[in-house]
């Protein structure tokens, strides 16, 4: 076994705290690569607090996690040791199921493995994620890291990227789509700057007047600040999608009424809470509601690549492993500027 080091939240009650755990010998096709970065995700926060129900305790967060391999099991031929790496949401699935055979590993029938919070294929084994010194995972799970690119604000590519890029992608989001990015966090900052890659007019949709100037900065065209009744009322029916990265209760009806015909509204932010919803607001324009879960492996690796040839990382805010509460707390108040990432050196 891997003797690791790592940051763990023993109860749902508890703080991070350091915590020393195995990870299994490098099998015949696994890689493995110390951890230099790992970003900061709002899921973290959900699943540490349990706020979604399941969580598996010890839990050590982490799933935008980059570095550098150090050891390749006898059958890897994707990696070498020195390569740079990455891994997101997952480190396993079925393979075999409709999903697995389609590239939508995320959406496996029988269950992918999540990087932390989650079981091996085993279904018994559990897994954990980044905020730790080094890592083994199948070599099919593993993202090569392009060498163009800052390494540490890549480390957000593996989720707020992929999950953001992933929905934008299967709806085809581009030249002549008005979009509208509610939330300008992780997820939302990454969602505007592929929207205005892929030639879309994006609008941030923002309960925070401050992060205007900001909104601009990453290419948006246009801001609104939705706690603001007049903006909204200008706002009805002007969008062909609406990307959703909200982390808490809203009321999705109020934008459904921002949606043009045939508009639709995508669910990626994952509030702990159910909400409801009037059939009139979809029915009236014949309007979608819809969800999208990060992204599969070819599809990820494909963003990566996309991101090395438009010059695309995320913005971020580099964090000592001790102060992650703090940031937290921060991420709590919608105060990321966009994405904290903890540099594991201070591990
Ligand atoms: P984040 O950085 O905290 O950003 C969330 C943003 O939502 C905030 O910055 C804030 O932006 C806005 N917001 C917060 N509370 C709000 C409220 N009550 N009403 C309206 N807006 C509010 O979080 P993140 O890491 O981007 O994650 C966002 C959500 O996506 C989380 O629920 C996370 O679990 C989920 N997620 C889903 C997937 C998936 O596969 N579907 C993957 C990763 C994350 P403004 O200040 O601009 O309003
Ligand atoms: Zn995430
Ligand atoms: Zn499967």
């Amino acid at each position: 076994m891997i003797a690791t080091k790592g940051y763990a939240a023993q109860t749902k009650e508890s703080a991070l705290a350091p915590w020393s755990f195995q990870r299994r010998e490098v099998g015949p096709h696994d890689v493995q690569f110390d951890i230099l970065y790992c970003g900061v995700c709002h899921s973290d926060l959900h699943q540490i607090k349990d706020e979604w129900g399941g969580s598996i305790f010890p839990m050590v967060p982490g799933h935008e996690i980059v570095g550098k391999v150090v050891a390749v099991g006898a059958h890897v031929t994707k990696f070498k040791v020195g390569d740079l790496a990455g891994t997101g949401c997952m480190v396993d699935s079925c393979r075999v199921c409709e999903s697995c055979q389609q590239g939508l590993e995320q959406y496996c029938l029988v269950g992918n493995s999540q990087t932390y919070n989650g079981l091996e294929q085993d279904k018994k084994t559990p897994t954990y994620g980044g905020y730790s010194n080094t890592i083994v995972v199948n070599e099919d799970f593993v993202l090569h890291i392009p060498q163009n690119l800052d390494l540490a604000a890549t480390a957000p590519l593996l989720c707020a990227g992929i999950t953001t890029y992933s929905p934008l992608r299967h709806w085809k989001v581009g030249p002549g789509h008005k979009l509208a990015v509610v939330g300008l966090g992780g997820l939302g900052h990454m969602g505007v700057k592929f929207g205005v890659a892929l030639g879309a007019d994006v609008t941030v949709l923002s309960t925070s007047p401050r992060k205007e100037a900001d909104a601009q900065k990453l290419g948006a065209h246009h801001f609104m600040v939705t706690t603001d009744p007049a903006q909204l009322e200008a706002a009805s029916g002007q969008f062909d999608f609406i990307l959703d990265t909200v982390s808490a209760e809203h009321d999705y009806m109020q934008y459904m009424t921002m949606l043009n015909v045939d508009g639709v509204h995508i669910c990626v932010g994952a509030p702990p809470t159910p909400s409801a919803m009037h059939a009139f607001s979809l029915i009236i324009g014949r309007k979608s509601i819809a969800g999208s879960s990060i992204g599969g492996i070819a599809e990820t690796q494909e963003m990566l690549d996309f991101c090395a040839e438009h010059d695309i990382v995320s913005d971020i805010e580099m964090i000592d492993i001790k102060d992650i509460q703090p940031a937290y707390d921060r991420m709590v108040k919608g105060d990321v500027r966009y994405r904290f990432v903890i540099d594991m050196a201070t591990l």
